[in-house]
């Protein structure tokens, strides 16, 4: 077992850049599996930042998986179940049983047992070199850490690229402006489930969706997703001064059913932008999470993706240790595994119809916004959509039959 903070003159299995919840998963479940696993993280207190705030089972299914679930169970908090409304109307009472969980609370969960098993050095990385067998990752303090092999797991901020020097994709700028904040209820009776998920089939409210979180013994969590652009009058009402008329007008179905509330913290805010790094594999380096490309909270993925991405690392490491280390060949073994390939196309392809869903007028996804959650994508896709195109196909050719 490596002690934390004895960097000189080692050579690591893997230096992990970036203790998020993907970094440090990945550099845990390494070191678990035996590897020599150094961790390189800049901020040694996880700063606020309007995050992750509820985990999926499918999530939580990962974290299983990885052996990784016990460590963080302190930091989750059960939601039994959730009510999801339209327009206002309660249309579907759900037991999906997912986790409410606070971002920084979720990622310091494991850095104890993450400082047991691997080494935590608390710096910022300025430069990767994946050049040569032996890779290095140079900190802004001048220590440089050695391993054969590096991954980057530094998020999906923007900073991953210019870190390395790859160019990013655009995939879509500006793809959400998401609030947060806490609320309480005149008549905390009232929340009659302990999530309560509030949707719009009118494309111009411009918003994914409200979703509000009770957790015993402290305030109500409200995540409110809108698809507004920066300059959107309703966001500066939001931030500003008129927040409950804001809300009122635009999240239907909210003051009657919950009744009159009061906001009790000022409104977190944080702009989505959607990037992807590119030639990342040609390079010779390991993205994960974030860093290999974002996903939308309203896509239903989240962490998802990133977890499936220590989980397909995890898996290579053997073959990768038996072979010659990383290289251009074995890396290709990761970017183009299927189970990664297919879960990073499904996350942006999610995001950008859910944003679709919510805000373009168009027939096909009308009909995603009126029948919200209640048939699974599959039946959406292989039976309502061809059957609502077929028609759509049927009235063109009647009404230029007419036309002619
Ligand atoms: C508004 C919003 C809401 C979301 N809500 C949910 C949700 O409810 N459920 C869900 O499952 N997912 C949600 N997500 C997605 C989820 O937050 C991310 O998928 C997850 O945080 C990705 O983890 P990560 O470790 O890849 O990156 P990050 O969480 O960004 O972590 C990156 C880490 O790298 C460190 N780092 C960065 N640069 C350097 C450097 N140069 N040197 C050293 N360290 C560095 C950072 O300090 C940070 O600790 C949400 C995302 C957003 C934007």
């Amino acid at each position: 077992m490596v002690q934390s903070g004895s960097t000189h003159n080692q050579l690591y299995d893997v230096i992990v850049v970036g203790a998020g919840p993907v970094g440090s998963a990945l550099a845990w479940k390494l070191a678990a599996d035996g590897y020599r696993v150094c961790v390189c993280e800049e901020h040694q207190t996880v700063p606020q930042t309007l995050r992750l705030e509820e985990l999926s089972h499918h999530v939580v299914n990962l974290y299983r998986e990885l052996g990784i679930f016990e460590k963080i169970r302190p930091a989750l908090i059960p939601l039994d179940s959730i009510a999801h409304f339209r327009n206002g109307h309660l249309v579907q009472a759900s037991r999906e049983a997912p986790y409410a969980a606070r971002y920084d609370q979720l990622t310091e969960s494991l850095r104890p047992a993450l400082s047991k098993v691997a080494t935590l050095v608390w710096d910022t990385a300025v430069q990767v070199s994946a050049e040569g067998r032996v890779k290095s990752v140079r900190l802004k303090s001048g220590r440089v850490i050695c391993g054969w092999m590096v991954v980057v797991a530094t998020g999906g901020d923007g900073t991953t690229g210019k870190l390395l020097s790859l160019p990013e994709k655009p995939v879509c700028p500006h793809y959400s402006l998401n609030f947060a904040w806490d609320l309480e209820l005149e008549d905390a009776e009232r929340m009659s489930h302990p999530a309560l998920v509030f949707r719009s089939t009118h494309t111009g409210h411009g918003y994914g969706y409200l979703k509000l979180f009770a957790h015993e013994g402290s305030p109500i969590r409200a995540n409110f997703l809108s698809y507004w652009r920066p300059e959107d009058k309703r966001r500066r009402a939001l931030l500003q001064d008129d927040a409950l008329a804001v809300l009122n007008r635009t999240v239907e179905g909210l003051v009657p059913y919950v009744g009159p509330f009061r906001i009790t913290s000022p409104i977190e805010e944080s702009v989505l932008h959607l990037n992807r790094p590119q030639g990342a594999g040609e390079a010779g380096i390991l993205l994960a999470g974030d860093a290999c490309g974002q996903v939308a909270p309203s896509s239903g993925m989240g962490l998802r993706k990133g977890l499936n991405d220590v989980r397909v690392l995890a898996q290579l490491m053997p073959q990768w240790e038996r072979e010659s280390r990383s290289g251009g060949e074995t890396l290709a073994a990761y970017y183009t595994h299927r189970a990664k390939v297919a879960l990073d196309e499904e996350a942006v392809a999610r995001s950008l119809r859910e944003r679709k869903v919510a805000i373009d007028w168009r027939p096909e996804f009308a009909t995603r916004r009126l029948i919200g959650d209640q048939i699974p994508d599959w039946l959406e896709s292989a039976v309502v959509r061809p059957a609502i195109e077929q028609s759509l196909n049927f009235v063109r050719i009647y009404r230029s039959g007419l036309d002619n």
